[in-house]
């Protein structure tokens, strides 16, 4: 391999999770119908990616683009080795996702008190209850409950969010039996340092935890924060086709990471994903058309770099 000449501490693979059908299509106006959304899970699954999520079980009201979550887990055609995941705000939630035949559930808790409020009503305490009942629900079903840490890189209402807050909350999670911590960038205030920082102190709590990041661009960060993170051995990320979704603050602007500027510049460094990055431009393209817009994704507008010359 290539890919660790001269950048000590680089993983040789990369895993991407596909966040694109769930964080991206949430913060879309258009909502897709189910034969839609299927025929985007299904171009998915063929690029590759080893894990997907496909929605979420949350009140339709509250999110109309979710609603038919259920329906797409029924009609889904599964690829061998492709995990389908779906995250849930509640108890509601996850006995409707396990029902549903989701491979893993995703739970979220804010290291903010005022984003955690914001978000789900209530205290941090109180949704750690509730994840805790939760994680019982899941794992009683055989299946992996999973945890986001969102806002861990900044919070909108708050500022900066001490890397010990982050780290105890990483540790109550841990103690109800989460499989997988994610640390989310959810307004994308991070940047390539406080990531270092936090990687760091997070390795030295929990060595032997692995760790995933969900990093998002919405100030143009995005990448050179992932930078930061294979610097420092960390190989699992969340992205989405197109880069759509993630609460852009204005049409076209980027929110989250975009799976196929991440998985080309992956490429480019000789890090291997696994992932098919001319399928992932199809899926981006039948994407737009779906949405009816262009996406923020940029190697879809300036190509692949091993094309342009053949
Ligand atoms: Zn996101």
């Amino acid at each position: 391999m290539t890919n660790t000449q001269g950048w000590p501490g680089f993983p040789q693979r990369v895993r991407i999770r596909e966040v694109g059908p769930r964080d991206g299509l949430q913060n879309e106006d258009v909502v897709l119908s189910t034969a839609e959304k299927l025929c985007l899970l299904d171009a998915l699954g063929a690029t590759g990616l080893r894990e997907i999520e496909v929605g979420a079980f949350v009140r339709p009201a509250n999110v109309p683009q979710m609603a038919d979550t259920a329906e797409v887990f029924a009609a889904l055609r599964r690829r061998p080795g492709v995990t389908y995941s779906a995250i849930a705000p509640n108890v509601v939630g996850a006995r409707r996702a396990i029902a549903a035949g989701a491979d893993a559930v995703q739970v979220f808790l804010s290291a903010s008190e005022s984003h955690n409020r914001s978000n789900v009503n209530m205290g941090i305490e109180q949704s750690l209850a509730n994840v805790a009942e939760m994680a019982a629900i899941v794992r009683a079903a055989g299946r992996p409950f999973d945890a986001v840490l969102s806002v861990a890189f900044g919070c909108p209402f708050e500022g900066d969010v001490p890397i010990a807050r982050v780290l105890e909350l990483c540790g109550r999670l841990l103690d109800l039996g989460a499989g997988q911590l994610t640390l989310g960038d959810t307004t994308g205030m991070g940047h390539p340092l406080l990531v270092r920082q936090v990687v760091i102190a997070f390795r030295e709590r929990f060595p032997r935890q692995p760790l995933r990041l969900h990093l998002h661009s919405a100030r143009g960060a995005g990448l050179a924060n992932i930078l930061a993170a294979l610097e420092q051995g960390v190989s699992d990320f969340d992205s989405s086709v197109g880069g759509i979704g993630g609460c852009p603050f204005a049409p076209g602007a980027p929110g989250n990471l975009c799976t196929e500027d991440l998985t080309h510049m992956l490429h480019e460094m000789g890090v291997e994903t696994g992932l098919d990055l001319a399928a992932l431009m199809d899926a981006a393209r039948m994407l737009e058309t779906m949405l009816g817009h262009t996406v923020p994704s940029q190697t879809i507008k300036a190509g692949i770099c091993k094309h342009l010359t053949g």
